[in-house]
């Protein structure tokens, strides 16, 4: 380092350095979490700008979000100046991909105007092509093969490319001929979908040759951010355009591929080097991002997985406050617990001012696991955004969910039956609506009341009549059921009997599954109110509560999300078997799912500055069902020398394992009285005393409350009982 150096080389370390000024030849940093490899990434794009190797659009440089190249485009800026007169070819590989199928959309077959149809057009679109195919929709459903098409999407794979066995995989073998449909049709429709963005890209290049060519000319450098995380398309794309002046450098993380359900191929690393003989690989071993303790917990989870490049990771931070495990009895307390520590967090120490909540973040295996924190901090006042997604509430499998309810339970309102009258598709078409609404407006009466009067006309062709009739007959039934029944088990049977869970069940999708279990949340929530009435005022109350200028706010996330970003503190929770790892992960069985999900623990840990909690409850409600839950194996494999175990529970960290024996006498009678009661037995392995899990609960929380003074613990037992 000399006193001389452009900006963006002060502060880099030697291999950074190198990262950055190796500028011609293929480079491959190879590195862990928090190394600098984006920091690294973009000095390069600086270096290259301001030594004037090249134009701002001869760099063709890639990130993983549109957020992720804002960002370097913006840091970019500040390093050089106005040296950087726009950026063209800076973006996702998506974004890329289309900037260049517009470029040249008639070699294509398109116009350069050409659509990009969003997953419910193109959805609409296969179910056509499924029918004109006279197969049965029920049995060979749109998302299924919208998953197969995009998976050869993302192997790089055109009709013509199938082989035998990937056409047998939709309806005995007429996969090829319903994927050639399908591109056939958005190609006479001028659209494509977001797959195409990348095959197009692709078969561009590989087909017309002075393309190839004019591309392989223009761009002097590529630079490529997370790496591990591209799939084959892509890599196919990366490779023809590099293949001319080879200066392409790639950064990335094998222990941070996290995407292989999309197709990512982490392989993509290794090939790098056969492809590219004569690659400086570089690694980046000094991690700036964390403290020691975090660094140590998550390379010691990471190690448990196999097949691994292999690094080693230091720091010269000191070593930090150790990673907190925190135990907890169940959902509930888990949110209450980061909503204290958060607040906690905030205030003034010391003469030190206190953390914002910009610097705060959760995060979440799947999408569902928000609503439970998205409730507390709304009952707390606690600003907070969802990054990648919606918050809970405003979700669309919720938002129709809701409406059935509404619809139900206040016949008048007319917004939730529009919402529902369609959904599932019961062949009520736009035409039948109108005249409903037409009879609603002329006598002044509310929707659910017209569609009924309707049904003694002749207005309707008769398919529709009897599609609303039906409907008009189910909702009666609901709501003289919605009197009776418990009101989360009444939603539980308007989901059913509308035909909305079967519709989410019949596509069979990674995302119709998220969305199922978005739902069972949403019955899980309600059984927290007192009445379906309370339930529903709750919900417009959080409507409500979207003030979104505020300027800090608590991040709530996936871990997928996540990726490649930080915060100071940061909350890992629902760290248990069959959340994660996900439940999915551990049916599937194979070790490959299991490693990805440990690698998900690892990007998860590394996203902490400074502090990390990771929290477990002992405890969910499945369908109305307590359930114990056991810690998640990633918890054991956390190197106990780096955290701090802590339980809210006096008794033990779980239910199974809490050792209630009789002289240990926890707390009082209650324990051991429940411990001796009808039903009770011994579990061979642990000794532990085991039950049926509610009645273990009252027990449980009434130990609680007696012998623990806190005041959320006492909460505790009120609320179960
Ligand atoms: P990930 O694998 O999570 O994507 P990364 O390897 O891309 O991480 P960066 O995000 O680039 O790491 O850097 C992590 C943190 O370290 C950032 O806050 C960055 O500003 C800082 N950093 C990077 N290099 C240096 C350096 N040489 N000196 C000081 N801080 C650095
Ligand atoms: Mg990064």
């Amino acid at each position: 380092p000399s006193p001389d150096d452009p900006p963006y080389l002060r502060g880099l370390n030697t291999p950074q350095r190198q990262a950055v000024l190796t500028t011609d030849g293929p480079v491959l940093v190879l590195a862990g979490a928090g190394t600098g490899k984006t920091a690294a990434l973009t000095a390069r794009l600086a270096h290259l700008l301001y030594t004037r190797k090249a134009w701002p659009s001869e760099i063709l440089a890639v990130t993983f979000t549109n957020k992720a190249a804002r960002e370097m485009r913006e840091r970019v800026g500040r390093l050089v100046g106005d040296a950087v007169e726009g950026m063209p070819w800076l973006g996702t590989f998506h974004s890329i991909g289309a900037k260049m199928v517009r470029r040249h959309a008639e070699l294509i077959g398109l116009q350069s105007n050409f659509t990009i149809l969003d997953t419910d057009d193109q959805l609409r679109l296969m179910k056509q092509l499924i029918a004109a195919a006279d197969l049965d929709e029920k049995r060979w459903p749109a998302r299924q093969l919208g998953g197969l098409i995009d998976g050869w999407k993302n192997k790089g794979m055109t009709p013509k490319d199938l082989d035998a066995g990937e056409a047998e995989l939709f309806a005995n073998g007429r996969g090829q001929e319903l994927y050639a449909a399908y591109q056939a049709r958005l190609l006479a429709l001028n659209a494509c979908d977001f797959g195409d963005l990348l095959l197009h890209a692709l078969v561009l290049l590989r087909t017309h040759r002075e393309v190839l060519e004019q591309y392989q000319q223009r761009f002097r450098y590529m630079l490529v951010d997370e790496y591990q995380d591209t799939n084959s398309v892509q890599y196919l794309w990366l490779r023809l355009l590099a293949q001319a002046r080879k200066n392409l450098c790639c950064v990335g993380d094998d222990d941070q591929s996290i995407y292989s359900w999309r197709g990512a191929q982490v392989e993509n690393i290794l090939k790098f080097e056969r492809d590219f003989p004569g690659a400086a690989v570089i690694k980046l071993e000094q991690n700036y991002r964390s403290t020691g303790h975090i660094l140590a917990a998550a390379s010691g989870v990471i190690a448990h997985n196999g097949g691994r490049l292999g690094k080693t990771l230091w720091t010269e931070a000191n070593e930090g406050e150790k990673v907190r495990v925190v135990g907890v009895w169940d959902g509930p307390e888990e949110a209450r617990r980061v909503g204290e520590q958060i607040e906690g967090e905030m205030r003034p120490r010391n003469g030190e001012g206190g953390l914002s909540l910009n610097d705060v973040a959760i995060l979440v295996r799947a999408q569902h696991q928000t609503r439970e924190f998205e409730d507390r901090f709304i009952a707390i006042g606690m600003p907070y955004r969802i990054v990648g997604g919606f918050r809970f509430y405003e979700r669309a499998e919720i938002r129709d969910a809701l409406a059935y309810l509404r619809v139900v339970s206040q016949p008048g309102d007319d917004l939730a039956f529009e919402r529902i009258v369609n959904v599932p598709k019961r062949g009520l078409g736009d035409k039948a609506v109108q005249k409903v609404h037409q009879l609603a407006r002329a006598e002044g009466i509310p929707l659910t009341t017209a569609a009924a009067r309707i049904l003694d006309t002749d207005e309707l062709t008769p398919q529709a009549r009897r599609s609303l009739g039906n409907l008009v007959g189910d909702m009666a039934r609901w709501r003289a059921m919605a009197g009776e029944l418990p009101h989360a088990e009444l939603a539980r049977q308007l989901l059913d009997e509308s035909g909305y869970t079967a519709m989410l069940q019949a596509e069979k999708s990674v995302e119709a599954a998220g969305r199922l279990e978005n739902l069972t949340e949403l019955v899980r929530a309600m059984e927290e109110y007192e009445s379906l009435g309370a339930f529903l005022e709750h919900v417009s109350l959080v409507m409500d509560n979207e003030n979104r200028q505020q300027d800090a706010q608590v991040t709530i996330m996936t871990i997928h999300a996540a990726k490649g970003l930080e915060y100071d503190t940061v909350f890992l929770v629902g760290w248990e078997e069959g959340i994660f790892p996900s439940q999915r992960a551990l049916d599937e069985g194979g070790l490959a799912s299991l490693e990805e999900e440990r690698r998900l623990a690892y990007v998860a840990i590394t996203r902490a500055r400074r502090k990390a909690t990771i929290l477990h409850a002992a405890n969910r409600r499945i369908y109305g069902q307590w359930t114990s839950s056991l810690p998640s194996r990633f918890v054991e494999e956390l190197p106990p020398e780096h955290i701090e175990a802590e339980t809210t529970m006096s008794g033990g960290e779980s239910l199974w394992r809490a050792n209630w024996s009789e002289n240990a006498d926890p707390f009082s009678d209650v324990a051991r009285g429940s411990g001796r009661g009808p039903g009770w037995q011994r579990a061979a392995s642990t000794g532990t005393f085991v039950r049926e899990p509610t009645r273990i609960i009252e027990a449980r929380a009434s130990a609680v409350s007696l012998g623990n003074k806190g005041r959320s613990d006492v909460s505790v037992g009120l609320r179960v009982f």
